[in-house]
């Protein structure tokens, strides 16, 4: 039986990063078990960009909820990123960890240290792109921006990177499988921590040590 709680993963990246991908693939990847990884849906009130879901890629809200939201106190944390609201709800995520199941959090670095604050046992992932020439061109291949929108999103892109330090791990994404790989090392060796295996195998260890 798992009595383990899960663990708290915030992973951030500038955009272009390949974070999006890179967690969507280990999702993705993981074996059919009773501790999966699950992924946090965000409120924002950016718009929805073409292909995108309400209720999968973000629960998409007016300002005037999202500010209603904060009143009653139901963000775990949230940041305003390029002139929009984004947040974390509270209240499925207990949840989620006390079943077992490990939560990522999709968040900037402003988002990152407010749940670090509030659970320090949260581990932290930071995405780097290989080079700054490779970022400008995943942000260039984007889509038909002008040269300024870029320099702009470059700058936004340094600007966050600029919190790497804060982070537990670093994972930089040059070849793509390198990256998912070292992603899952990641969780993997988190979920043989003592503490957690200890919960897991607890009848295990009664009967070695019988
Ligand atoms: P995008 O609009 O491109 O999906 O996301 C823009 C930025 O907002 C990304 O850096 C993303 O990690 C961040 N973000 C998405 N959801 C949240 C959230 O709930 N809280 C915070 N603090 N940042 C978020």
């Amino acid at each position: 039986m798992n009595h383990s709680t899960g663990t708290l993963y915030i992973v951030s990246a500038p955009s272009g990063a390949g974070k999006t991908s890179l967690v969507k693939a280990l999702l993705d990847a993981q074996p059919d078990t009773q501790r999966s990884i699950r992924l946090s849906v965000s409120h924002t009130t950016r718009a929805m960009r073409p292909g995108e879901e309400n209720g999968v890629n973000y629960h998409f809200v007016d300002r005037a909820e999202f500010v209603r939201m904060i009143e009653h106190g139901d963000f775990l944390e949230q940041a305003e990123v390029f002139g929009n609201l984004y947040g974390t709800s509270q209240s499925a995520l207990q949840q989620t960890l006390d079943q077992g199941h490990d939560l990522i959090l999709e968040i900037d670095w402003q988002g990152a240290q407010q749940v670090r604050k509030l659970m320090p046992d949260a581990r932290s992932i930071f995405i780097l792109p290989p080079t700054q020439q490779a970022l400008r061109q995943r942000l260039t291949n984007r889509g038909q921006d002008s040269d300024e929108i870029i320099d702009g999103r470059m700058r936004e892109a340094v600007s966050e990177m600029s919190h790497f330090d804060e982070y537990d791990y670093l994972v930089i994404n040059d070849d793509f499988a390198t990256a998912l790989d070292d992603l899952k090392a990641i969780f993997r060796a988190n979920t043989l921590l003592k503490a957690s295996q200890q919960g897991r195998y607890s009848e295990l260890l009664g009967q070695l040590l019988a």
